[in-house]
């Protein structure tokens, strides 16, 4: 079966990419699914997120790497996914997470909401949380991939430190 991971990904993190991870080896292709909605106001352009992701997942063949804009159902049903794969940080995610996954389950009974645990090391990361820390020139080397760091140092006009 394929699975979607959807998400806004702005950026990708280490916390996204355990996930991927993890969720590549439970199925048999799994699909990150990079939401356009420009109503958000992305840090990153899609084109940006899209690259990040496939540059953090290219040793992952099982993983590909799409954008979609509209309702998540409909980009399952596109990918043939039968799964949405979403993480859960902490309880604090659960009651948004089971509102949308019992919302996708009325539009589409067939498409099923899996949660997975995220990695405990990775459960205080969130895409806010990085930008946050990258703003004010904070190392953000240990939360996010190498590519994200510099496209990350590059938005907020940091220079690089090496090492
Ligand atoms: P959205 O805007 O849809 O919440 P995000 O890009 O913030 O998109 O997150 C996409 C998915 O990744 C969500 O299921 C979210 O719970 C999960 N996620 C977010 N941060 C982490 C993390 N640190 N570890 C694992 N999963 C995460």
């Amino acid at each position: 079966m394929r699975a979607l991971y959807p998400g806004s990904f702005d950026p990708l993190t280490l916390g996204h990419l355990d996930l991927i991870e993890r969720g590549a080896r439970l199925f048999d292709g799994l699909v990150v699914g990079v939401l356009e909605n420009p109503a958000k106001r992305p840090c990153f352009s899609l084109e940006q997120r899209l690259a990040q992701i496939r540059g953090a997942t290219a040793h992952l063949p099982a993983v590909s790497v799409d954008s979609f804009d509209g309702l998540t159902v409909t980009m399952a049903r596109r990918c043939g996914a039968g799964v949405i794969l979403r993480g859960l940080r902490a309880l604090s995610d659960f009651e948004y997470e089971l509102q949308i996954a019992h919302t996708n389950h009325s539009l589409a009974a067939e498409v099923e909401t899996l949660f997975m645990a995220t990695a405990t090391q990775h459960s205080f990361l969130s895409s806010s949380v990085v930008k946050e820390v990258a703003r004010f020139g904070g190392d953000v080397r240990h939360m996010v991939p190498t590519g994200v760091a510099e496209d990350l140092l590059r938005f907020f006009n940091r220079p690089s430190t090496p090492g």
